[in-house]
């Protein structure tokens, strides 16, 4: 290729990689940001190897068009243009969505700006007044803007501005993206016990060597995880290399940022959706020159454009979240070992529940498996202890049975905190009409409305439509007719309110904790003893330590297990499983409750055991044996759209086109279980092949070949979570 000519990958999904001319004075390598034209528009792209972008619309080199500019950010890294390849292939997405998780902050791509500043020089101005006087004093070694001079001076801002005329104040240019604090990897270094210092020493010595190794941190919670993950990213502190940690949840961030800055003396860099703009560039722009050494983030953070990386660690890896459910459909946990192999660093990833995939990549020597055995210091494993909501129920129209109510009650008479969890957001999942049978559903979505009574409205948890709950039922208009059906969140602690009228209650759910500092208001309210009994959902099972949480109540143990996708008991297994380690961290003892239909359940009996190793054996045969992932593996296609023929006949014509290949069986078209979701009808295609197979090759061929209407969109889920 002549010199003059380059490849890029231009910001959208639609288009394949287009070639242009370099015009003469620019200058432009792999990697390298650019302007480019299209049509009328400019568009920002990407400079790539053609070799790594084949292009099926190469272009002669009369009709090229010019690039119109170099954007003033460093070019993305040939580890990173390895990662956005292979994830674009593997979960089978446009480069260009994938690219555009790297380029994550537009205004960070215009490069640095400044601002002016000032500070005295020293020279006193030829003609004194008391006024100037005065802001002299206050100013002192002070820099800053005019207004804040002023402000701190109590002068106005012409008193100033007289002082920059005379001389004895002087600009300065400040780039606005200040550089981040430097943590420090020796400020409070913890004394290890024996097992944590051997898998401190097997991750630090990983780390130091700049060898991808993923390893699987394998220990109960309370084990001190963290604080062995903590010694590797000193290790990369020290060697000035940059680590990335990624969370299932932004509520995580705030109880990790204060642990790291006990441990380290200041903060990490907080990558997530809650950021304001000026905050993302500068991150992005830090984070991009190697001057941010820590990065902490949700997983939209694994693709940014790290100069120098040198760990990743994944915290509560088996957590689902990590797979994203729209857009480029990925797995943050099995991309970020991706990203270690590229960079060539250890990628750790930290659990008490390890997933099975998980499991099966230790079983098969891929990932090193490092195991802390118990709890560190005092604090004992919970006991756990199954109640038969069958043999003994709960009072009529009550979700607490009474061996949890004497729990609690012992519990709040020693002055120690409860939790009670139940997967369930507000009052109540379904609202029907006791007169005519009539039940709310969302108009968008095959979902019933759930009430949420503190705001008086009924909400879809799908599509987030609201409606107030109306008095009489739109059906056959009785009055005050309308009952709850079921428990939520808030139903249990109107319940707790009643048993309990001098306990304090709080409610943690995304409708309660919907930032970093609600949550960090909710943990220092925990801390100072502001709260009795904690109603949470999935959002309080992980992450935090109370030490004076001593009693957990599961309110629904069976509720995961309906609708029974593959990782069903699974999932059940590690949400207990997590939501018990919250009970008795530091010196009391804790106790965990679950209620549950069927006690004799397979999952239910490896939790009142506390013998994982038997259920993981048993699932993972299962697995096995019906060549599910890890062993085997499914795709699923989504045809959608809001006109529903033309939804159905998509569906049909990829069914009947799907070709015969040995070893891979598609099922399908059905309608979804979500047969309707945002105003979309939904179809879905089940492949199901075999490890071995490029299942993603196939799909690429197939549907590659087809066509349909704009208004149908078809979404492939390569290793999908999520069956509905
Ligand atoms: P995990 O991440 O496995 O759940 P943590 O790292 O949160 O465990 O540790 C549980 C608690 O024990 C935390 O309060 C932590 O600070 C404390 N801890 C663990 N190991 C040590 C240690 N070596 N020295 C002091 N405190 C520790
Ligand atoms: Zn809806």
């Amino acid at each position: 290729m002549p010199s003059s000519r380059a490849r890029v990958l231009v910001m959208n999904s639609a288009l394949g990689p287009l070639d242009y001319r370099v015009p003469h004075g620019m200058e432009v390598e792999p990697g390298s940001i650019v302007v480019a034209p299209l049509g009328p528009r400019q568009l920002i792209g990407v400079v790539w190897e053609p070799e790594h972008m084949p292009s099926d619309a190469e272009v002669g080199d009369n009709r090229l068009r010019n690039l119109i500019g170099v954007l003033p950010a460093p070019p993305l890294k040939a580890p990173l243009r390895r990662l956005i390849e292979w994830t674009a292939d593997y979960y089978l997405s446009p480069p260009a969505a994938v690219a555009r998780m790297a380029l994550a902050s537009t205004s960070a791509l215009e490069g640095g700006r400044t601002i002016t500043e000032y500070r005295a020089t020293g020279t006193l101005p030829e003609r004194m007044t008391p006024q100037r006087q005065q802001a002299l004093d206050a100013i002192g070694e002070r820099q800053g803007l005019i207004r804040e001079l002023a402000l701190a001076a109590d002068v106005s801002d012409a008193v100033i501005r007289g002082l920059v005329k005379t001389g004895a104040l002087e600009a300065v240019e400040v780039d606005i993206d200040s550089p981040f604090p430097l943590p420090d990897p020796d400020h409070a270094a913890p004394e290890l016990s024996a097992d944590q210092q051997l898998a401190a020493d097997a991750l630090t010595a990983s780390t130091r060597a700049g060898l991808f190794q993923p390893y699987l941190l394998d220990g109960v919670t309370g084990s001190g995880k963290t604080e062995v993950y903590f010694e590797a990213v000193a290790a990369a502190i020290a060697a000035g290399r940059q680590t990335l940690v990624l969370l299932p949840e932004i509520a995580l961030t705030e109880p990790f940022l204060k642990r790291f800055t006990a441990r380290f003396g200041c903060e990490p860099v907080a990558w997530h959706s809650g950021l304001r703009q000026s905050q993302r560039r500068r991150a992005w722009r830090q984070i991009a020159e190697g001057q941010a050494l820590v990065t902490v983030g949700a997983r939209s953070a694994l693709f940014l454009p790290y100069a120098n990386l040198g760990l990743i660690v994944v915290d509560e890896a088996h957590e689902t979240s990590f797979k994203q459910e729209d857009g480029v459909h990925y797995h943050a946990r099995d991309v970020a070992v991706m990203r270690g192999l590229f960079e060539k660093c250890p990628v750790v990833l930290a659990s008490a529940t390890p997933a099975i995939e998980t499991r099966q990549q230790v079983e098969i020597g891929r990932y090193a498996e490092l195991k802390l055995p118990g709890r560190y210091g005092v604090a004992e494993m919970p006991t756990i202890e199954a109640i038969d909501l069958i043999a003994e129920p709960p009072e009529r129209g009550r979700w607490i049975a009474p061996k949890l109510v004497r729990a609690i009650d012992e519990a709040l008479g020693r002055d120690e905190q409860v939790l009670l969890f139940l997967n369930r957001r507000g009052y109540a999942p379904l609202t029907l009409c006791r007169t005519c049978g009539h039940r709310f559903q969302c108009p968008n979505c095959t979902a019933w409305m759930v009430e949420h009574r503190l705001v008086r409205r009924l909400a879809c948890h799908h599509c987030g439509h609201i409606e107030p709950v109306p008095r009489v039922c739109p059906e056959c208009r009785a009055e005050d007719s309308l009952v709850a059906c079921g428990p939520g969140v808030e139903r249990i602690a109107d319940e707790a309110a009643a048993l309990w009228p001098d306990a304090k209650t709080a409610i943690v759910t995304s409708d309660t904790i919907w930032s970093p500092a609600k949550a960090a208001e909710f943990v220092h309210r925990m801390e100072a003893g502001d709260i009795d009994i904690v109603i949470g959902t999935q959002l309080v099972t992980k992450g935090y330590h109370f030490p004076n949480l001593t009693l957990v109540g599961v309110i629904d143990a069976d509720l995961g297990l309906e609708g029974g996708d593959l990782r069903a008991a699974e999932r059940t297994f590690h949400q207990i499983m997590q939501v018990s380690g919250r009970a008795g961290r530091g010196e009391k003892p804790g106790t965990v409750y679950i209620q549950t239909h069927s006690p004799s359940a397979a999952v239910m009996r490896a939790l009142v055991s506390g013998d994982a190793d038997s259920f993981y054996a048993a699932e993972t045969e299962a697995r096995r044996e019906a060549d599910a992932p890890p062993f085997g593996r499914y795709a699923a296609i989504v045809i959608s759209s809001e006109d529903k023929d033309a939804a159905h006949a998509a569906a049909t014509l990829i069914g009947r086109t799907a070709p015969r290949v040995e070893g891979m069986h598609v099922y399908g078209p059905a309608p979804a279980p979500l047969a309707m979701l945002r105003g979309r009808h939904r179809f879905r295609l089940l492949v199901h092949a075999r490890r071995a197979l490029d299942v993603q090759d196939v799909i690429r061929e197939w549907l590659g070949k087809l066509d349909w209407p704009s208004k149908v969109r078809v979404a492939v889920d390569v290793d999908p979570y999520s069956f509905l």
